[in-house]
């Protein structure tokens, strides 16, 4: 099934993504096979051709390479780049002066930031940009035993283009080519999880693939009716999957949840690998640094710092995510040196509970409700000690499932 959707069906149904998609993936797959020391080599050659490129045709990094003695040839995978970190002010005040010259309007696609932003923020990536990031996203969805064309419900909550839900093209495309089954957004109710129950039970999809909150909380329900189907994989991304989640999805399903790591603005550049010791970012896709920010329970914790070494149309170098991790010790049982990041702990785009026991997903509550003004080091307010609001998802998740 894999290989006709990725050679043929989705490169015919959509090319705007999937174009060139079988050249991509072998270019991933032979990079995946080579030994450490060579794959190190390649990501030190991209991310130098990467910052060369940004340095003559972006005059926001031209300003600031220059300013800090900056070549990008000194450019080295072992050490911090020596420059200032990207942030999301920057994204909104640099604007067009982040975009590269090198790509005429119609080779640019424009995205918008999370939908938890407080003010979403506009950005550009280059279609062959975009493309890669497509077949990235296979090659680490080939880690959870998920093939394209596999039969797979998707449980997101909330979307970023909701015209999409309303687009009966969209809806074949997902449902007929994709083999795969969106449920609408918005707020998750008793009346929508026996909808998505209905559904589950008449698909039984092969692969189950959600945020964090939503995926418990139905969980919770499947189990509280008594559903029987188990996935071959579930697969949790956007939010922090939480120890009791972790706990509940893997009692539920009978099988280890695997956490990816992703964002609209550089896309899907990490996952757990099936031994589950951690999240892979995959060096193919961005170069990361760890930034040290302070102390957790889980150890010491770090800003994840990602400079994108796929999106040439506006460079992302440095992005301070506003998300933050703990390092694991250990390298992971599977053998990859990739960066393994133990836990993703800062993500604040968690769902949100009501008093009436409603989940709405992807909810970041503004001032004052929101105890985290400064986003940028919402670790330091780890999930135990953390105060949250009392309607914040995780003790009334306890309520719901208990
Ligand atoms: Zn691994």
């Amino acid at each position: 099934m894999g290989i006709l959707y990725t050679h043929l069906i989705l490169p015919l149904v959509e090319p705007e993504r999937h174009a060139g998609l079988p050249g991509r993936l072998r270019q991933i797959k032979k990079f995946d096979r080579l030994p450490e020391r060579q794959q190190r080599k390649i990501q030190q050659d991209r991310l130098r051709k990467l910052l060369e490129h940004a340095y003559t045709t972006v005059p926001f990094y031209r300003r600031q390479f220059d300013a800090a003695g900056f070549h990008p040839r000194e450019a080295r995978v072992d050490h911090p780049l020596p420059l200032p970190v990207l942030t999301r002010s920057d994204l909104r005040t640099a604007a067009t002066w982040l975009v590269s010259s090198a790509f005429p309007a119609e080779k640019l696609r424009v995205a918008l930031s999370g939908a938890t932003d407080r003010m979403p923020v506009r950005f550009h990536r280059d279609i062959e940009g975009v493309r890669d990031k497509v077949a990235l996203k296979m090659k680490l969805d080939e880690w959870a035993g998920f093939q394209a064309g596999d039969s797979a419900m998707m449980l997101w909550g909330a979307t970023s283009d909701p015209a999409r839900e309303f687009n009966w093209r969209w809806r074949v495309y997902e449902g007929v080519f994709m083999r795969q089954t969106p449920p609408p957004p918005g707020v998750v109710g008793i009346d929508v999880l026996e909808k998505w129950r209905w559904r589950y039970e008449k698909q039984r999809p092969r692969i189950l693939c959600g945020r964090a909150t939503v995926l418990a909380v139905f969980a919770a329900y499947l189990r509280e009716r008594g559903v029987t189907h188990r996935p071959q994989a579930v697969i949790s991304t956007a939010e922090v999957l939480s120890v009791p989640h972790r706990r509940l999805l893997s009692s539920v399903f009978k099988t280890a949840p695997f956490n990816y790591y992703g964002r609209r603005d550089v896309g899907m550049i990490a996952a757990e690998c099936s031994e589950h010791e951690g999240l892979h970012f995959h060096p193919w896709g961005s170069f990361v640094e760890f930034d040290p920010i302070g102390q957790s329970p889980d150890g010491p914790v770090y800003r994840l710092l990602v400079t994108d070494l796929l999106n040439y149309g506006q460079p992302f170098i440095r992005f301070d995510t506003g998300d933050c991790v703990t390092l694991t010790e250990q390298s992971c049982s599977c053998g990859r040196w990739f960066p393994l990041a133990g836990k993703i702990v800062g993500r604040i785009e968690d769902g949100a509970v009501f008093a009436n026991g409603n989940l709405v997903p992807d909810i970041t509550f503004i001032d004052p409700l929101n105890p985290s003004k400064a986003p940028l080091h919402p670790v330091l307010a780890l999930p135990e000690k953390r105060k949250r609001p009392v309607n914040r998802n995780r003790q009334n998740k306890r309520a719901m499932s208990a």
